[in-house]
Parts: structure tokens; sequence; C-alpha cells
């Protein structure tokens, strides 16, 4: 590997770092704020069945949301900057990520186990493509 290719690939990992502590300490904030025990969510184009395309009405939900907070929604349906995440957060009785509906084999943001029990109970067939 070159330098500048190392120097990429670190530069990368310490932004995926940083996101996973930002978001860690939203949902800490999010638990406290509103007294929820357990929380979960879900985010577009994490499942074939809400696709990435569903970024546009999630962003029209939030008018001014460029202006606020600096995140872009490309035309092809990206976030700038790169590390920025959307999606939804809902209070659950046990805690749901939708990587447990996901069967990708490998994935490095994969945040729970494939379920295919689970899979089967949303009405989703274990075996179906993930794009
Ligand atoms: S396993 Fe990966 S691709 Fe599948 S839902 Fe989780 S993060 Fe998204």
């Amino acid at each position: 590997m070159s330098s500048s290719m190392l120097e990429k690939y670190l530069l990368d990992e310490i932004g995926n770092m940083a996101l996973r502590e930002a978001r860690a300490r939203f949902e800490r904030e999010l638990r406290s704020r509103f007294a929820l025990e357990t929380i979960s969510c879900m985010a577009p184009g994490s499942l074939a069945e809400w696709p990435i395309e569903e970024q546009a009405p999630l962003f029209r939900l939030l008018p001014g949301v460029e202006a606020a907070i600096g995140v872009q929604l490309t035309e092809s349906f990206l976030m700038l900057p790169r590390k920025s995440v959307s999606g939804i957060y809902f209070p659950s009785e046990g805690t749901f990520f939708s990587c447990q509906l996901c069967p990708r084999e490998r994935c490095e943001g994969r945040k729970a186990r494939f379920d295919p029990d689970k899979a089967r109970t949303f009405g989703l067939s274990p075996d179906r493509e993930v794009s």
C-alpha cells in the first residue's frame, strides 16, 4: 500500500471513529432527554425495502436542514459532507437494527447479526439479494 493510500485509509478510519462516537453521544442524549430506555433506528438505503431514493422525502420532512446543519443531499441521494448519516430513530421494546434484516455478508458497518427468523417475520426472504 502506498503512503498516500495508507493516509487516505487512515483518514477514512478516523472519520468512521468520529462518526461512531457522535452517533453514540446523540443516542445517549435522545434517551436521556426523552426518558427512553431503548431506541432503534433505520436509514434509507439500508434495506432493499427502504431504498436510498427515500432520502429525498426524508430530507423534505426537514426543511432548512442544509442551512441548519450544513448537510446537503446530492442528486444521487448521497450526503455531503461524506460522513453524514440520516435515518429515523424510534422508541422500541427491544433493540432493532436494520442490519438484522440485511443478509449482506461483508459489511464493515454491520451493527447486529443477520437474523433470518426476524427477516421472515417482516415478510422478507432471507435469501434475497442486497444491492
Ligand atoms: S449490514 Fe451493512 S448494508 Fe446491511 S443494513 Fe447493516 S450497515 Fe447497511
